[in-house]
């Protein structure tokens, strides 16, 4: 659970660093990474409203995540 561990410590990229793209908008404090290849975005890293470095992770692409059994919680990023 994001928020109970360092959400960036956690996350440790085992491979393909190098065939990742970064995008940045807006503010430039998130770092969306996709793939060079498909596109996807599995993951960003930035830093949280309280300056401590995060990372989050595009569950979609993670195996054996049931979506429908997750309960999402509403963001209202335009509010930040
Ligand atoms: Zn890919």
């Amino acid at each position: 659970m994001l928020g109970a561990c360092d959400p960036a410590a956690a996350l440790t990229l085992l491979q393909g660093e190098d065939a990742l793209n970064e995008y940045c908008f807006n503010t430039h404090r998130i770092s969306h990474l996709f793939c060079q290849t498909c596109g996807i975005e599995s993951f960003g890293r930035g830093v949280g409203p309280d300056g401590s470095e995060m990372a989050a992770i595009n569950v979609r692409r993670l195996d054996g995540v049931d979506l429908f059994a997750l309960k999402p919680h509403p963001f209202d990023g335009g509010s930040l």
